[in-house]
C-alpha cells in the first residue's frame, strides 16, 4: 500500500478551505499551517498575474509530499520521523527532540517548529474543549496525533492519520468544495487516486531532489502551470 494524494490544479479555486480545515482538525498552534496555498508569480494573495496581456490567477496547495525517499527521515537523529506501512511519513511526538534537522533537510519547507501548545477552547457554559480532533492516536507505540502535543516538536501533514486509520479520508479532501483533492492507494489500480489519474497530465514538485513525492499534481490547462 502506498497512500498518496492528487491535487488537481484545474479544479482548485484558491479558497484555502483546505488550509483552514487542516489547521482546525489537527490542532495546529498559532502561526502553524500544515497546508498552504500559494499563488505562483503573485507575491501577495489576491494579486493576479498577466500572461499574454490577460489576467490569470492560479493556485498551488502545498503540504508534506510524503516522499518515498524522504530526506527528513534520514537526517532525524532519534528515529522520530518514520514511514509507516501505508507509506505515510509521520513524526512520533514522544521521540522528537526539536533539533530541526528535518526542517533543514526538507526541500519543500513544509515542516514547522511548534513554539507553543494549541489553545484550549472555553465554551459559554465554562467547559474547556480541546482544539482539533480530541482523541490521541498511537500507531505501534508511536504518538502520531494528539491535540495536546508538547511544544518544541516539529510538525507537518500526517494525511490526517487519526482519520485514515479509521478508513476515512483526510479532512482537506472531504472539505474541499471544488473536489480538487483526492486521496487513496497509489498501488491499487482501482483506487480513487489511480482512477482519477488515468489520462491526466501530471507532475510532481521538485523532482530534481529525487525525493519521489506521493502528492501528485494534475497540471492546469487554464494557464502555464505545469511545474513550479
Ligand atoms: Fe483549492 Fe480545494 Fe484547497 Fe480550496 S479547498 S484552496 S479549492 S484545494
Ligand atoms: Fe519529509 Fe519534506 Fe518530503 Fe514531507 S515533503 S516527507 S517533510 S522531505
Amino acid at each position: 500500500m502506498r497512500y498518496g494524494m492528487v491535487v488537481d490544479l484545474d479544479r482548485c479555486i484558491g479558497c484555502r478551505s483546505c488550509a483552514v480545515i487542516c489547521k482546525t482538525h489537527n490542532a495546529e498552534p498559532e502561526g502553524i499551517w500544515w497546508n498552504r496555498v500559494f499563488v505562483p508569480g503573485a507575491p501577495e494573495y489576491g494579486t493576479s498575474v498577466k500572461v499574454n496581456g490577460a489576467p490569470r490567477m492560479e493556485f498551488v496547495p502545498i503540504s508534506c509530499q510524503h516522499c518515498e525517499n524522504a530526506p527528513c527521515q534520514s537526517v532525524c537523529p532519534t528515529g522520530a520521523t518514520y514511514t509507516d506501512d501505508t507509506g505515510t511519513v509521520l513524526v512520533d511526538y514522544d521521540r522528537c527532540i526539536g533539533c530541526r534537522y528535518c526542517m533543514t533537510a526538507c526541500p519543500y519547507n513544509v515542516r514547522q517548529f511548534n513554539w507553543g501548545k494549541s489553545p484550549d477552547i472555553k465554551s459559554a457554559d465554562g467547559k474547556t474543549y480541546s482544539y482539533g480532533y480530541p482523541e490521541e492516536y498511537r500507531e505501534n507505540g508511536h504518538l502520531v496525533y494528539t491535540p495536546h502535543r508538547p511544544d518544541g516538536v516539529v510538525e507537518k501533514c500526517t494525511f490526517c492519520k487519526q482519520y485514515t486509520s479509521q478508513g476515512l479520508e483526510p479532512a482537506c479532501c472531504s472539505g474541499c468544495p471544488a473536489n480538487a483533492r483526492i486521496f487513496g492507494d497509489l498501488d491499487d489500480p482501482n483506487s480513487s487516486v489511480s482512477k482519477y489519474l488515468e489520462g491526466k497530465k501530471t507532475f510532481i514538485l521538485g523532482k530534481e531532489h529525487n525525493t519521489r513525492p506521493k502528492v501528485i499534481y494534475v497540471s492546469s490547462t487554464r494557464g502555464t502551470l505545469q511545474e513550479v
